[in-house]
């Protein structure tokens, strides 16, 4: 049972409260049309599921524009398909094959924990939880980007794990499929929590730099 006395529950109804004021009230011509139409976001975000980079807060996005998938250390999994778990293969397929997105953008940040828990398990250090080991090891391959000499800044690893990830991104058939149609295009972004910055890969330097 949800006691809408506890200060953090009660954070939450307040702004689901102002959410409904501005989306229901204000903008319903928007709801209403995005519930009897359907979604048609031209954009997949894949991001980490970190509280202080929403996508949808970051890019003030409104209802329907942006098909997005969290997961720790916002990683993109390499194309197996196979009967396993696969849930951000299945929201990649979604966004790709049914949606018909036209971006999709990678959307790392700075001082990521998974990635410093990957950080970790490559230094040797053993870890303690049981599933975000195996989760963050899809971007271990990032890490031999970089050589075994890894420091204790993570930013490296996350910057080289986006790329990684767009890597893994090229894996899936039918989305080459529609990159090489020239109506799809990928995106590596890196947010810096700390200054607020948004930097961009570039495919042809291979570096990162602020838009
Ligand atoms: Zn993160």
């Amino acid at each position: 049972m949800t006691k809408v006395d506890d200060p953090a529950i009660r954070a939450l109804l307040a702004g689901y409260r102002s959410y409904k004021a501005l989306f229901y009230d204000k903008r319903g011509d928007l709801t209403r049309r995005l519930a009897s139409e359907g979604q048609q976001p031209n954009v997949l975000v894949i991001a980490c599921s970190d509280s202080r980079a929403d996508p949808a807060m970051l890019f003030n996005a409104d209802p329907g524009e942006i098909f997005v998938v969290r997961n720790v250390a916002a990683l993109v999994p390499p194309y197996e398909p196979d009967d396993g778990f696969h849930g951000v293969s299945a929201a990649i397929e979604f966004a790709v094959r049914d949606l018909m997105v036209s971006h999709i953008i990678v959307l790392g940040h700075s001082r990521c924990g998974g990635i410093a828990a990957l950080n970790e398990m490559v230094h040797g250090e053993p870890q303690e939880r049981e599933f975000i080991g195996p989760w963050v090891n899809v971007a271990r391959e990032a890490c031999a980007l970089h050589g075994a000499d890894l420091n204790e800044d993570t930013t490296s690893i996350e910057l080289a794990s986006i790329k990684n990830s767009i890597k893994n991104l090229k894996g899936f058939p039918w989305l080459m499929d529609r990159m090489n149609a020239g109506d799809l295009s990928l995106h590596g972004w890196w947010f810096d929590l700390d200054e607020g910055a948004l930097h961009a890969h570039d495919a042809k330097t291979g570096q990162f730099s602020p838009i």
